[in-house]
């Protein structure tokens, strides 16, 4: 039986919440995920704002508990002394982030959509889209085709359904690449809330994510300086030198676009694949998981209510536009305060 409502392209955090919200609202789904789990993957630092969407996606009573990391905020030093950058709070105290592991949070939530029914395909790649008369109709995969009357692409930023369908994509920066590493051990003042420090040719973030692991991302702004290999980049803090690397430096492409188009005749496009800033942005899963969401309704709406497919395209795409602008300039505004600010930043805005 190879015929779904929705084929989810990608197990990361945006296609298992679409999975996910697609099978709570009674459509038939599968995921497929070209990688067998765990995987290596950064993103553990988490805004307060995700835990209402884990309590939506029938998660956070296994990933908010007593036990897991929580942090306040984080210490930045960008363009002057240190500053504590709270989250805020309400009248029930203060909002905490989390430090959830990348394949914790991956595990619970392909379990969660198993749970819900749907068919996990895993480790089993999407090879090539197919599509009838101009509408995506599914997808070719290792494991032979899956029809569907929705594709919802999140392979991240491989972008593998606009790149099957030659979509435009908006650049907003030139190549950015980010290393990241994680390293053994536990060291104040990281251990506390983690820190993002300013150095002249970029950033570096620590966070401690595990009681026993430290991680660390750096970016520079210019490609000259985008040295890699396996070596510790200079730029971290002495101290933290000195601790063992717990698996080689990796490095990802973090440079800011958006698609043209991240919904379609018969898709949908959710997180890294439809849009992405580096991680100073600071919320790539929180997005991941939103946008994920949203497309679910969208898609919902779209198979309940065939005549106002369209409508529901065009407005998950002007959403996630809307919301990309938003970050993009507030990402803008921070860069402008950086001692060395990027030299490819606009000046107009
Ligand atoms: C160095 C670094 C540090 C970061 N730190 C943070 C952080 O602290 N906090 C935070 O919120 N965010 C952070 N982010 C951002 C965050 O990791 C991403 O925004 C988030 O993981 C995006 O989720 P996604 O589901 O869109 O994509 P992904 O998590 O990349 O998942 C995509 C999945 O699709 C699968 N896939 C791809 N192609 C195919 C195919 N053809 N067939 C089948 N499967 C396929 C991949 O195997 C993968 O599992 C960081 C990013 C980087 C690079």
């Amino acid at each position: 039986m190879n015929h779904f409502d929705v084929v989810v392209v990608g197990g990361g955090p945006a296609g298992s919440a679409a999975a996910i919200g697609c099978a709570q609202r009674g459509w038939r789904v599968a995921l497929i995920e070209r990688r067998a789990f765990p995987r290596f993957r950064p993103g553990e630092s988490l805004h307060p704002g995700i835990e209402p969407l884990l309590q939506q996606l029938g998660v956070a009573e296994r990933l908010c508990r007593e036990d897991a990391l929580r942090f306040d905020g984080h210490w930045v030093q960008w363009n002057g002394p240190p500053q504590f950058n709270g989250f805020g709070g309400d009248g029930n105290g203060r909002w905490r982030g989390f430090q959830i592991a990348g394949a914790q949070l991956d595990d619970a939530l392909l379990q969660r959509a198993a749970a819900l029914g749907v068919t996990v395909l895993q480790p089993h790649r999407a090879q090539r889209v197919l599509v009838h008369q101009r509408r995506v109709i599914g997808v070719d995969t290792d494991t032979g085709p899956l029809f569907a009357s929705y594709v919802l692409d999140a392979s991240g930023a491989s972008g593998w359904l606009g790149r099957q369908l030659q979509l435009p994509v908006r650049r907003c920066s030139p190549s950015l690449l980010a290393r990241f590493g994680y390293l053994e051990g536990c060291m104040a003042p990281y251990s506390q809330s983690p820190h993002l420090l300013a150095d002249t040719d970029g950033w570096t973030w620590l966070a401690q994510v595990t009681q026993r692991t430290l991680h660390w991302t750096r970016l520079t702004f210019e490609a000259q300086s985008q040295a890699k290999g396996d070596h510790l980049p200079c730029a971290l803090p002495a101290p933290l030198r000195a601790l063992s690397s717990r698996s080689r430096p990796r490095s990802a492409d973090v440079t800011w676009r958006i698609s043209a188009a991240p919904a379609g005749s018969g898709y949908f496009i959710a997180g890294d694949a439809a849009s992405q800033l580096d991680p100073a942005s600071s919320h790539g899963v929180l997005k991941a998981l939103m946008t994920g969401m949203q497309a679910a309704q969208a898609i919902s709406d779209g198979l309940r209510h065939p005549a106002l497919q369209t409508a529901a395209q065009t407005q998950y795409s002007q959403w996630l536009s809307d919301w990309f602008e938003r970050d993009k300039a507030q990402l803008q505004r921070f860069y402008r305060l950086h001692p060395c600010p990027p030299r490819w930043l606009p000046t107009d805005e």
